[in-house]
């Protein structure tokens, strides 16, 4: 039973057989390509299973979107610094003046990424904004777990891969826990993403001290990677920047992410988060250049805390189906290039001379993917019946 976990290529890294072994006979070991994967010390191991059940359950409730809402954050401080509309820091302030614990992704000191657990307010703005890269998830189930049983209220952010790990682990239903993910394009290689940092800082030649994967001085739909250092700053846009383009493009993806389990209708958190693109035709009331988020509500939880914040905001209900449209990402998942087979060589390299060539094949294959992802998301809207 106990070597039963998922195989690499499925695995997502979420780290909950991790937290669920007590005998700490697990570890994550990373892969060439960066990412890590769970090994199991037979020496400590004594087959109990509990992992391996934790990361197949296949028992757990999800719940239909009942909602999407087009909204910002009135703050427009908070939601300049934030990648879409800022609409999780009114969750997570939310929480916070309730005397709860918010858990989310933050940088570390060296730039790497992690879930952190944040009681007060000054700290939350660690978790505002996207981490272009996997985030290490430690011990946190374990933490929230403990916060759940204090009767601390939790509020726990991530990737729906992390959202599904959290639940499993838990393996009953909290009350006082509510679950916020994004809208998931893939995580890219951390080995990647420490690289490219590193010839950044070499570049600049000065210790960064300053990140944005989603930085919104080019505008919100045309950001900027940004580093800041203490006299000196290198942004460029999306659209320029090798490793903006390296995620984009889906080179530098985890191998559970071109099939992702967790890009499906029904959904295992309370409210799920993405950026309002289309907003033009989607929403041309809610209008402005800094961003705006589209909220995803799938249960009465979710829906009750966003009752709770929505004075802060401008809102307006929209259409599901024309959110889950030109959101992709929310059903399907991204198409595994050559590039990402031959990471190898990418990150043998330097990141930042990096040159993409992609074939004519490729083009096409990419183009009848697109396609075919098209069609299956009205075949998945028609049949759940999505207005
Ligand atoms: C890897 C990744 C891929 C994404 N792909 C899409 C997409 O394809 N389409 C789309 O519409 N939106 C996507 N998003 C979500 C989008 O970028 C915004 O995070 C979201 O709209 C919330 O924005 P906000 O302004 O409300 O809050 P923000 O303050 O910008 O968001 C912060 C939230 O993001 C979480 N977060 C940040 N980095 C990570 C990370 N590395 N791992 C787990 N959680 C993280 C934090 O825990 C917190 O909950 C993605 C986000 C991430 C992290
Ligand atoms: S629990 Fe998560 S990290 Fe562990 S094997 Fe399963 S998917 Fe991978
Ligand atoms: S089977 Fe039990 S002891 Fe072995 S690694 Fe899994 S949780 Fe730990
Ligand atoms: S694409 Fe799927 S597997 Fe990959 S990080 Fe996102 S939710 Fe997890």
């Amino acid at each position: 039973m106990a070597n039963k976990l998922k195989a690499n290529n499925k695995c997502s890294g979420c780290m909950a057989c991790v937290n669920a072994c007590k005998l700490n006979a697990i570890e994550m070991v990373a892969d060439n390509d960066g990412f890590y994967y769970p090994v199991i010390d037979k020496t400590k191991c004594v087959n109990c299973g509990k992992c391996s059940k934790i990361c197949n359950n296949k028992k757990l409730e999800k719940s239909t979107p009942i909602k999407a809402i087009a909204s910002y954050n009135l703050d427009n401080e908070i939601k300049y610094k934030s990648s879409s509309g800022g609409i999780f820091s009114l969750f997570a302030e939310e929480i916070i003046s309730k005397g709860g614990i918010v858990y989310g992704a933050g940088f570390n000191k060296n730039f790497s990424v992690s879930h952190q657990r944040i009681d007060c307010k000054s700290n939350l703005l660690r978790l505002y904004g996207s981490k272009y890269v996997q985030s290490n998830i430690g011990n946190c189930y374990c933490m929230v777990e403990e916060d759940l049983n204090n009767d601390k209220v939790v509020l726990f952010s991530g990737t729906p891969c992390q959202i599904f790990a959290l639940k499993s682990y838990l393996g009953k239903k909290y009350e006082n826990l509510i679950t916020v993910e994004v809208i998931c394009h893939g995580v890219p290689s951390p080995i990647v993403w420490e690289k490219y940092f590193k010839e950044i800082e070499i570049e600049l030649q000065e210790k960064v001290e300053r990140v944005s994967f989603r930085d919104k001085s080019t505008g919100w739909q045309k950001f900027s990677l940004a580093f800041y250092s203490k006299s000196k700053n290198f942004i460029e846009p999306c659209n320029e920047n090798i490793y903006m383009k390296l995620f984009l493009e889906n080179h530098i993806l985890r191998n559970s992410c071109y099939h992702c389990e967790y890009a499906k209708y029904n959904r295992f958190a309370d409210i799920t988060l993405g950026d309002l693109w289309g907003h033009a035709k989607i929403s041309p009331n809610i209008s402005n250049n800094d961003g705006i988020s589209a909220i995803i509500i799938n249960t009465a939880l979710g829906q009750k805390l966003f009752d709770a914040v929505k004075e802060k905001t401008k809102y307006e209900e929209v259409s599901l189906k024309e959110v889950v449209k030109v959101n992709k990402s929310f059903l399907v998942s991204p198409n595994k290039t050559k590039i990402r087979k031959n990471i190898d060589a990418l990150i043998k390299g330097s990141i930042k001379e990096y040159k993409i060539n992609t074939s004519k094949i490729e083009r096409l294959k990419c183009f009848f993917k697109r396609v075919y992802n098209k069609i299956k998301i009205e075949i998945v809207l028609i049949s759940k019946k999505v207005k």
